[in-house]
């Protein structure tokens, strides 16, 4: 199926191949993508960029998308991850074709085709440790050295490759090499190594094998098997195409072939994105397990406050490119900030609070002002909030002896309360440190929002809470959790030395307008002038814990202006 016509000048460099081959008839013009993650790991919004892309084009074209778990190494592999991953594919809106699949269900297949090409004369046993194999592979303009074992005879090949698998043999003690080519200038056609002994207990098959494949053999022969027409990975894999070519040429006669395309792996900047990193990170307790709301993670991006359509909107946003280049965590940033306007609910809420009294407001009186609740949302309606003689309001909204520019309250200064009266200050006091405690007020009643008779024009608007009714609740601020732009980057230097030492930020005294009382896990909500916020998952009725996902604005861009 073709995309519709408006759609045709936008498509990529993968959608112009796919269409072609539909176009052909290839493959009886089927998509089948795979989305392929190793176990070992959280994902991150690079996966999640390569699953837009991958369940993406499957829509698309009426296609499939299988989720494959491509778990060829036991000792870093776990149960947990293989759960987590499902998870957040889920959760970005995708399902993946049938069950998941592992290349571990492959094991066995692999294994006879292994055999076939030892008996085919193109695979040998070589006793010399991997790293002696690695010094023998000589460098791009030099050929390697054969090994001394090269040319074994097929039947001790066969015995010799018997006995890893039955497990005769302690790790490293051997390898299965594939024979192709010691001076090919694809330095991965050098007899790369097919199977190794690791005597480790697989998540899946336990301890039935002693010899895994390595993901070079396993690879190709598994998009092959599950049918895969479009298989798409990154750049670096390019250079490993003729070998996955090689070996089903030497093992399938029928023509069909999977595709492979690479494209540019996404690079953000201010983020580490190799799971070896963000593992680091969780070990050493520089954050707070894989879903820390500073991680790149998809799990913990969700717990940030981030929605499934903003990291597909980015995802679309960044498209793919055939050159590696490193997009501006800032877009990351703009995708939510663009979804959240449409779907969070403004409320108040009061982070660093100081004690505001109106003098002149009766005393005992609670009147209640109703505030819509998201201007870019008709449905979304309006609430009434209480309104009283004493409030709280946002302790840097307020000066003693203020700049020229300041329009918030100062001494004798007039601004607006956000849907209540004008009012202003009257005077101040001080505690014992120096700090202001509290701020006394008039107010004139003709000014009421919307309905008062008279018109003040003030500079500034404020948000406020209403002292009695408040609610309590610690925000966390999270911001970046580098501040160099590629903290991976530096030869002379760990990546952990770039750490920022204000990424979290916590506020333990916050007053919240009373609806902010009543919620669940992953509620958010925009509170006025200040940003985008989300019910942590460990917030509780009684000790309430808010996460900023975002502020209204990108604070470092205009830093860096
Ligand atoms: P890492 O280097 O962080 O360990 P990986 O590439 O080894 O990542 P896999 O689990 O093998 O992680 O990745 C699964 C799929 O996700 C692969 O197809 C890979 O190409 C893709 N992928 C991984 N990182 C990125 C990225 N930064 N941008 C785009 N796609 C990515
Ligand atoms: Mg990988």
């Amino acid at each position: 199926m073709e995309a519709p016509e408006k759609d045709k000048k936008s498509l990529n460099f993968i959608e112009n191949i796919i269409e072609e081959d539909i176009k052909n008839g290839k493959n009886d013009s089927r998509v089948h993508t795979r989305f392929p993650p190793e176990p070992n790991g959280y994902l991150h919004i690079g996966h999640a960029k390569s699953i837009c892309l991958n369940f993406g084009l499957a829509e698309k074209y009426n296609g499939k998308c299988n989720l494959r778990f491509d778990d060829t190494n036991p000792t870093k592999e776990e149960m947990e991850y293989v759960d987590s991953i499902k998870a957040d594919v889920q959760w970005l809106g995708f399902q993946w074709n049938e069950e998941p699949f592992f290349a571990s269900d492959y094991f066995e297949q692999l294994y006879e085709w292994a055999v076939l090409l030892i008996k085919k004369g193109k695979a040998y046993v070589d006793d010399q440790s991997q790293e002696l194999i690695s010094q023998q592979r000589g460098t791009p303009t030099r050929p390697g050295t054969m090994s001394p074992h090269r040319n074994r005879s097929v039947e001790e090949n066969l015995e010799l490759f018997e006995a890893m698998k039955r497990g005769d043999f302690p790790n490293g003690a051997k390898v299965l090499r594939a024979k192709i080519d010691m001076a090919s200038p694809n330095m991965h056609m050098r007899d790369p190594v097919m199977y190794r002994i690791l005597n480790a207990e697989h998540h899946r098959t336990g301890n039935k094998w002693k010899i895994y494949p390595m993901y070079d053999y396993a690879h190709g022969q598994s998009d092959y098997l599950e049918g895969i027409t479009h298989s798409l990975c990154t750049l670096e894999f390019e250079v490993h195409r003729p070998l996955y070519d090689w070996f089903l040429d030497q093992l399938i006669d029928s023509s069909y072939r999977p595709r492979q395309i690479e494209f540019a792996r996404l690079n953000l900047s201010y983020t580490v994105m190799s799971k070896r990193k963000l593992l680091d990170l969780v070990k050493q307790n520089i954050v707070n397990g894989w879903d820390d709301p500073r991680m790149p993670t998809i799990a913990g991006l969700r717990r940030r406050g981030y929605t499934p359509a903003s990291i597909r909107a980015f995802a679309d946003r960044i498209g793919v490119a055939k050159r590696d280049n490193t997009i501006d965590v800032g877009l990351l940033e703009f995708s939510v900030r663009e979804d959240l306007n449409k779907i969070a609910p403004r409320v108040m809420a009061v982070l660093d609070p100081v004690k505001l009294v109106i003098s002149n407001y009766p005393e005992n009186q609670t009147e209640e002002i109703t505030l819509i609740n998201n201007p870019e949302d008709p449905e979304a309606g309006s609430r009434n909030i209480p309104f009283s003689g004493e409030l709280f309001i946002e302790r840097d909204d307020f000066m003693i002896d203020p700049p020229k520019k300041f329009f918030r309250l100062a001494p004798d200064k007039e601004v607006r309360l956000k849907g209540a009266y004008v009012i202003r200050c009257e005077r101040y006091e001080l505690d014992e440190k120096g700090e202001v405690k509290t701020i006394f007020c008039s107010y004139d009643h003709d000014t009421k929002s919307g309905s008062g008779s008279k018109q003040v024009k003030v500079k500034g608007t404020l948000h406020w809470v209403e002292a009695k009714t408040a609610v309590d609740a610690e925000v966390r601020l999270y911001d970046r959790l580098f501040n160099d732009e590629d903290p991976a980057g530096h030869k002379d230097k760990d990546f952990m030395a770039f750490l920022n030492p204000d990424s979290l930020q916590i506020k333990s005294n916050c007053k919240l307008e009373p609806m902010l009382a009543n919620v669940s896990a992953g509620d958010k909500f925009q509170f006025q002038r200040i940003g985008y916020f989300c019910v942590d998952k460990d917030s509780m009725p009684g000790s309430l814990i808010y996460n900023r996902t975002v502020p209204l604005k990108d604070i470092w861009a205009r830093m860096n202006s």
